[in-house]
């Protein structure tokens, strides 16, 4: 990285792989799956806009 944006986490881990839904979105410290919502809530994450591929 040169100059203009600074490269953001400095090789700090944020997230985690998900026991849940495998995906590498399971947040360390909040504990909390920002894919499937694992540690957030009971049921799946789920939103209407995410799945919408064209
Ligand atoms: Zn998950």
């Amino acid at each position: 990285m040169g100059k203009g944006t600074p490269s953001r986490r400095g090789g700090k881990i944020v997230h985690i792989r998900c026991r849940r839904c495998g995906s590498h979105s399971f947040h360390r410290q909040h504990e909390v799956c920002s894919s499937c919502g694992f540690g957030d809530t009971a049921r799946r994450r789920s939103y209407s806009w995410a799945k919408l591929k064209r």
